[in-house]
């Protein structure tokens, strides 16, 4: 019902816009009649998690297509309120806002270091009607992060060290064209990011960037009522120095957290190492001559552990050939053991891919199953990029592997006599119950969303487009950088999936798209709809943003929807209570509502909301 038809029209108005037809209060209060909150009973069939279900049945977002949505007018103010957060931190660590085109010649990205493995995943954005470039290069693409915008903007504005540090940021759509969009906003192709970079003189000073940084999003994720733990990352395409990932610990996320509580040990499975094998273990002796053995048929681990082989996979040596560069490569790991693909990286290599087996036999001289590093045995040893061991061979010492013979593997081969390493590195997966790197404490694992990220980036980008600076003395340096990316779209959601039951969302005070519903039951009760305006307005005062359902709704359809949106606090008011003489105030969460004497409320309200929106504000934050 219209509200000028439910009789709080007829309430003396106050800053009124006559044409809205608005009954009362500011105009930042909305009335639900009016405003548009199109709630769902049904979950759309493509929502798999609890987030996203309620992402769309709370009236927060609509899909256009995979990975690309509207966001409603719910879900831009938490988006809003999100980003405020995230603007008045940023600000507070001394970052500059400016704002960067999202289409970028691909000329910047080219001249990049990171093209060969970012194009994949950006969107091109070919000129209108430009039939010049048909399908080669594109001429634009869209912005998946702005490295490639902002280092040849700062190379051209700042050449003394007197203009450093500086760290700018934006608040922007990033476009990615991820090949699995999913689970609505956490994996979309268009998305919302808060990204940083920061340029010091120095290496001390990057540092202290990247910790200002560190802290900045502490204190974002906190007052968005997220809990994230910051995570020790690998740098991957970025390269750089280090780098830590946020991650909001979630049964849903895609990220493996590797932690132990008590240490404070804390990676991603991309970058978790332990302490298995012991620092001081020295090479294991020869166990005797290697010898070769028939295995025809032989070629997975398992089948020669099986009888009548019986070799453990503890006890074998994996051998996996990748591309990298166009250079094929070997990795060894021990046979009981998984790759960490991304751990790879390490090798410096820009785009690294399995071999295939038809690449594989000319350079091993066998086929997959039967290949080995063993000295002498590779057909063309020349032909390979290098032979990388995994550190825990060095556990199995004396081990079985293929002889790059088909049907053949060899058995009392010796890790430092036998195999041609290039060099050790951490390549394998780590294990929960493994001992953690710090202290030795067994490792936990847990699944988290990775809403934020930062790197030290050191001097890659600065390098490659000559951002350099002249210090006191006129000589010129590099300039040292670091980027940082909050995916703030991504928080709101893993705020629902951090923040809900089995009836709706239940909104942290600090992002809720209000933080007060008031609940009119009878609006065509006058006496209530005064009571409504009093109760809205004396929340407004002590700084709510306020919501009036005024909908002609059967109580049990509002208290629904109430729940399903998750405003924090809600006022219900209705006749039958107000000939009692009470209003009901109720948390979202409570069990149960608490009545309040009808002359009370305006005063009790007010110091709710004070009270939980200051002390929020108040202990939310740490500088
Ligand atoms: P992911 O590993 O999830 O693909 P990423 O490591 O590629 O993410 P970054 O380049 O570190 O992402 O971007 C910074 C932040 O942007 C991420 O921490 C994440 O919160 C967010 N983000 C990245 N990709 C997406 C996406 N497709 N949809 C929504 N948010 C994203
Ligand atoms: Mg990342």
């Amino acid at each position: 019902m219209h509200p000028a038809a439910s009789g709080i029209a007829t309430e003396p108005r106050k800053r009124v816009l006559p044409y809205l037809g608005r009954p009362f209060g500011s105009l930042f209060m909305k009335f639900w009649s009016q405003y548009f909150i199109p709630t769902l009973k049904e979950s759309p069939a493509d929502a798999e998690i609890a987030s996203h279900r309620l992402l769309v049945r709370a009236g927060l977002v609509r899909k256009l297509g995979g990975g690309l949505y509207t966001y409603l007018p719910l879900g831009l103010r938490v988006m809003q309120k999100i980003s405020a957060i995230c603007r008045e931190e940023m600000e507070r660590s001394g970052a500059i806002e400016l704002a960067m085109p999202h289409v970028h010649p691909v000329e910047n990205w080219v001249k990049g270091p990171r093209w060969a493995a970012a194009r994949e995943i950006m969107f091109r954005a070919d000129g209108a009607g430009d039939g010049e470039r048909p399908s080669k290069e594109p001429e634009f693409v869209l912005g998946p992060t702005h490295e490639e915008v902002i280092t040849p903007l700062v190379k051209g504005e700042i050449s003394s060290y007197r203009d450093l540090p500086k760290n700018f940021f934006q608040i922007g759509t990033k476009f990615r064209n991820e090949i699995r969009p999913r689970f609505g906003l956490m994996r979309a192709k268009e998305f919302l990011m808060m990204d940083a970079y920061s340029f010091d003189a120095d290496d001390a000073g990057a540092i202290r960037s990247y910790q200002a940084m560190k802290l900045a999003y502490e204190n974002f994720f906190r007052r968005v009522g997220a809990t994230a733990i910051a995570v020790e990352a690998d740098t991957g395409v970025m390269g750089g120095s280090f780098s830590h990932e946020f991650m909001i610990p979630a049964e849903v996320g895609d990220d493996d957290l590797f932690y132990n509580e008590e240490s404070g040990y804390a990676a991603n499975r991309e970058k978790a190492t332990s302490a298995l094998v012991p620092p001081g273990l020295e090479d294991a002796a020869p166990e005797g001559e290697a010898e070769e053995f028939a295995t025809p048929g032989v070629v997975t681990i398992a089948a020669l552990e099986a009888a009548p082989y019986g070799v453990a996979a503890e006890r074998q040596f994996k051998t996996l050939v990748f591309v990298g560069d166009g250079r094929p490569f070997v990795v060894v790991l021990r046979g009981c053991d998984e790759l960490e693909e991304a751990k790879l990286g390490s090798l410096g290599f820009l785009k690294v891919r399995p071999a295939t087996p038809e690449e594989i036999e000319p350079v091993m001289g066998a086929k997959p199953g039967s290949l080995g590093a063993v000295k002498g045995t590779i057909r063309n040893a020349a032909a390979l990029a290098g032979v990388f061991a995994d550190h825990a061979i060095r556990l199995v010492g004396n081990g079985t592997t293929g002889a790059n013979r088909d049907g053949h593997h060899l058995r009392r081969v010796n890790v430092s006599r036998d195999l041609a390493l290039t060099r050790f590195g951490d390549f394998r997966r780590v294990r929960p119950g493994e001992p953690d790197p710090l202290s030795g404490r067994p490792l936990k694992v847990r699944r988290g969303i990775e809403v934020g990220h930062i790197f030290k980036l050191g001097t890659k980008y600065s390098d490659c487009y000559g951002a350099v600076y002249a210090d006191d003395k006129r000589e010129s340096h590099p300039m040292v950088m670091g980027c940082y990316g909050i995916g703030l779209s991504r928080t709101l959601q893993a705020v629902i999936e951090q923040s809900h039951d089995a009836d709706g969302i239940r909104w942290p005070w600090n992002v809720a798209p209000f933080h007060v519903l008031v609940c009119l039951l009878d609006p065509q009760v006058p006496e209530a709809a005064e009571m409504a305006r009093k109760t809205a307005a004396a929340a407004e005062r002590a700084g709510a943003d306020v919501l009036v359902d005024d909908r002609a709704e059967r109580p049990g359809v509002k208290f629904k929807d109430a729940d399903l949106i998750g405003i924090p606090l809600r006022i219900t008011i209705g006749g039958r209570g107000l000939k009692e003489g009470v209003v009901e105030l109720k948390w979202r969460g409570a069990a149960e509502a608490s009545k309040i004497p009808v002359h009370e409320c305006e005063t009790r309200i007010e110091a709710e909301v004070r009270t939980r929106g200051g002390t929020l504000e108040a202990a939310d934050r740490s500088d």
